[in-house]
């Protein structure tokens, strides 16, 4: 398996990423709409939103 974001070989303590780096980009990326939201339920979505962002204050 290989890392989403760079194709380097994953890391099990970043999985499935290959750094805390590539995990960052990923995160911000999902926070700024370029992936779909794992759920269909946009209230949810909301959530879940709310909470990375709290667990990612340097994000905004
Ligand atoms: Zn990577």
């Amino acid at each position: 398996m290989s890392c989403p974001i760079c194709k380097k070989d994953t890391v099990a303590k970043y999985r499935p990423f290959c750094s805390k780096r590539c995990a960052d980009v990923d995160l911000g990326k999902w926070l700024s709409g370029d992936y779909a939201l794992p759920s269909g339920d946009p209230e949810e979505a909301e959530t879940a939103i709310d909470e990375i962002s709290q667990h990612a204050p340097h994000l905004h």
